[in-house]
């Protein structure tokens, strides 16, 4: 929330406290006003609907710049989740294994579609799906329909046994990489190994449409019927006929616009994101008991969030108190999903990684436009509580 003091009253302190609030991330147009000559166009034309040049396009540069199909441009990702779900076939009282370490529009739609997560913890290597949880759940539930990855802050994954592991069982693979866009893993960008694969343009995210997401795949018969669903399941007829249920999920032309002038842009978020995680590291790794997210040899990051966990005596709550006095945004790692209230009745196959990387973890400000000054100004504060 913002602060507003009358200058004359300031203390020194609330001087600071008046400084700019520095976020986690935060949205951040591109310098040159790409992302305004798309929404310009898109007035010009009249083209203020869901549907147009921009979404048709911004389909298509997605696409490219991931090397996938097909793509489909949606309100949100957890739209394009629920979509991906619907065209892997899952409905009522099918089992989808989901990531339990996510944030909960990763597993929401599946219940949308009436359907039982069973949660996966995660492993201490790639803080995302553990390959050895996931064949132990494969062994107690070998009817499952799904399995929902997802590349936490940037990180990948490990695809290579993930993909063996369904194809031996032959089952759908979804990968959500919505915090991932920009990220590869042994070259290849995540989203693209599964069946399907979605992205978030959330106001948080890497790069943003202030809100949307992108549904991917090379079955363009699906990604066809994943547009089809997603307006409201208008069959071909003059007047309006629906043999099927319908969303209203589209992108909006002037948001897709927006999303084209990001796109030209990502690579630039990433590398400064980088940046800002390697300060971080030089930075932080030399403190007692502190660890960056793991960064492996095959995984090419975009660092959406700069995290690390702690295991001394100073602790994440410690780190976040002495940040937010000085106004400054950090969070804990996501709150495992079999630890929510909401979902405390599904089961969860694993040892506990998530919930102690949940009890450990901190997610550090990351967002692109801190200046140097910034990330000394952070890391001073964190070093005083050693
Ligand atoms: C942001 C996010 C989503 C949801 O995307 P929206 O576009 O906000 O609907 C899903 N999964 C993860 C892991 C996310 O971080």
């Amino acid at each position: 929330m913002a602060r507003f003091f009358v200058l004359s009253f300031c203390s020194g302190k609330e001087e600071r406290m008046m400084n700019r609030r520095i976020y986690l991330a935060s949205p951040h147009m591109s310098e040159e006003g790409y992302e305004q000559e798309y929404v310009k166009e898109a007035f010009d034309t009249n083209w203020i609907a869901p549907l147009g040049k921009n979404v048709d396009e911004f389909e298509r540069e997605l696409a490219k710049y991931v090397g996938i199909g097909h793509a489909a441009a949606l309100s949100a990702g957890t739209a394009a989740i629920h979509l991906a779900l619907k065209a892997a076939n899952v409905g009522e009282g099918d089992i989808v294994f989901c990531q339990d370490l996510t944030f909960s529009a990763t597993a929401n739609p599946i219940i949308y579609q009436k359907a039982i997560p069973v949660f996966i913890d995660s492993d201490e290597e790639t803080w995302n799906m553990d390959p050895k949880a996931l064949e132990e759940a494969f062994n107690k539930y070998p009817e499952v329909k799904a399995v929902l990855v997802v590349h936490l802050y940037g990180l990948s994954a490990d695809m290579d046994k993930i993909t063996e592991i369904c194809k031996k069982y032959n089952v759908a693979l979804i990968e959500d990489a919505a915090e991932s866009l920009g990220t590869t893993y042994k070259g290849q960008a995540t989203g693209t190994f599964g069946e399907y694969g979605i992205f978030s343009f959330n106001g948080n995210k890497i790069i943003t449409t202030s809100g949307g997401g992108m549904l991917v795949s090379n079955d363009e018969e699906r990604i066809k019927k994943a547009r089809f669903w997603a307006t409201q399941a208008r069959d071909q007829a003059r007047h309006y006929q629906h043999s099927e249920l319908g969303f209203n999920y589209r992108m909006s032309n002037v948001v897709a616009g927006v999303g084209r002038g990001q796109l030209k842009v990502l690579d630039q978020r990433v590398a400064k994101k980088k940046k800002i995680f390697e300060f971080y590291k030089q930075e932080l790794e030399q403190l007692e008991g502190v660890k960056m997210m793991p960064v492996n040899d095959w995984n090419e990051p975009n660092f959406w969030l700069s995290c690390l966990t702690l295991e001394g005596k100073v602790k994440p709550i410690d780190v976040m108190e002495a940040l937010e006095k000085e106004n400054i945004e950090s969070r804990p790692i996501w709150k495992p999903m079999h630890m929510q209230p909401f979902f405390e009745q599904y089961d969860f196959v694993g040892e506990g990684i998530s919930q102690k990387l949940f009890e450990n973890g901190v997610c550090l400000p990351s967002d692109t436009k801190m200046t140097e000054e910034d990330l000394v100004r952070i890391v001073k504060i964190i070093k005083e509580l050693w």
